[in-house]
């Protein structure tokens, strides 16, 4: 049976205080916290066999390369990904993204078209835009509406024969809004594209099946996972990678090298130049069993209580708003009260220990399309309470006070 309490005691930063007060954390679209267990295997790690992979005939060397292939496999696993090298260790979504936009500036021509979501963060727009300029493709965008969901009449719109590739996040971080990226892929493979889903904000809610979905690129981060920061992956249909050259050139990702010529790495060592995270894919790795154990089941069906009971608290205050108002979402909420700065409530209610978000969220399309300057978010994962709700309401309902 789940019980949120006896979650809380794995996560150590939950008990400290912030400004005197009890923290309460309700920034977890930007990185979530991390549980003991995690912690403990990064500990493991730099205490007991912190080394160089890959190549090294010494035990410690070994032990750590078993230990990063094992959590690669985890990872495999837990996307359902065919085969464990097509999962590419990254330093994160950023990371991924703009691996595969570098390798298809050598594939797309002038006049081939790209198609992004109004929905996107910033580094899954400005990364196409590099690769429009660089190779004379154009950008088209699948626009919102009011409620903050695509406009999927508009995709069918935009989508033709010209359409090389579909850039889509599976759940916006500014306003929580789950996308239909099943209908997306199955539209852009009809007319011959590409489709890279961004995970970033889904994966700690939704767990992807990338054989199911038939994605050709899948990215998240491992921090949203309650993993570190700095790692996280990017899956690939192996066809797509064989095709991509390689994004960065140094150690680990060659064959042979002779000043005349160069050969490349088989997957996934292609596209792992330099010695990589490791202790960050290992703990990646460990917050994957982690999140599993409780089971993604149980977490979205508990965030979903979280969010329609703040939904439900926050609607009942004068003058506030709330941005993305989709029934498809997951457990972030934005909005603004009346004409109050957001950096200004934000500010207030963590001298309260309450830590929110503030601002544009990395996804300024989508403020100016509400025109406002951003907004306050709050969002939830599984080890937040409705008491904690209760109290950030309460919080709110100050400063607003304060503010008005
Ligand atoms: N896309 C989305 C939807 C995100 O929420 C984030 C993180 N806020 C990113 C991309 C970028 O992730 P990272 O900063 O970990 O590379």
């Amino acid at each position: 049976m789940f019980n949120a309490e006896d979650i809380r005691q794995d996560f150590p930063i939950l008990n400290r205080e912030v400004n005197g007060k009890p923290l309460i954390y309700l920034d977890n679209a930007a990185t979530s916290q991390t549980p003991q267990q995690v912690i403990d295997v990064i500990v493991d790690y730099y205490t007991n066999y912190n080394a160089n992979i890959h190549r090294g005939v010494h035990s410690l060397s070994q032990e750590a390369t078993d230990a990063y292939e094992q959590a690669r496999i985890k990872i495999q696993k837990h996307f359902n990904a065919k085969y464990a090298y097509e999962i590419i260790y990254t330093s994160g979504t950023t990371h991924g993204i703009n691996l595969v936009a570098n390798g298809f500036s050598s594939l797309l021509k002038a006049g081939d078209e790209i198609i992004v979501s109004a929905l996107e963060h910033h580094s899954n727009i400005v990364p196409w835009q590099m690769l429009c300029e660089q190779t004379g493709s154009k950008l088209k965008v699948i626009p919102m509406n009011q409620d903050g969901e695509l406009v999927i009449s508009e995709f069918d719109a935009v989508l033709n024969t010209n359409t090389k590739l579909v850039f889509v996040n599976h759940v916006s971080n500014a306003l929580g809004t789950i996308n239909p990226i099943a209908s997306i892929i199955e539209k852009a493979h009809a007319v011959g594209a590409a489709v890279l889903v961004d995970g970033a904000q889904s994966s700690p809610h939704i767990k992807a099946d990338v054989q199911a979905l038939d994605v050709d690129f899948y990215v998240c981060s491992a921090h949203k996972m309650c993993g570190p920061t700095g790692v996280g992956v990017l899956y690939g249909k192996e066809e797509w990678l064989n095709k991509l050259p390689p994004y960065q050139g140094g150690g680990e990702m060659i064959a042979e090298v002779t000043f005349e010529k160069t050969t490349y790495a088989d997957l996934p060592h292609k596209f792992e130049a330099g010695t990589p995270n490791i202790c960050g894919g290992i703990a990646f790795g460990a917050a994957i069993d982690y999140m599993n154990t409780i089971g993604f089941e149980t977490i979205s069906n508990y965030e979903d209580e979280l969010l329609q009971y703040a939904t439900e608290q926050l609607n009942n205050i004068e003058g506030l708003k709330i941005y993305g108002t989709s029934k498809h979402k997951t457990s972030v909420i934005s909005f603004n009260v009346a004409n109050i700065h957001p950096y200004d409530i934000g500010t207030l209610l963590d001298k309260m220990g309450i830590a929110v978000r503030t601002g544009h969220h990395c996804a300024q399309p989508i403020m100016d399309f509400y025109k406002i300057p951003g907004t306050v978010r709050a969002s939830f994962m599984f080890y937040n309470t409705k008491e904690e709700i209760d109290q950030f309401i309460t919080a709110l309902k100050k400063t607003v006070t304060m503010l008005s």
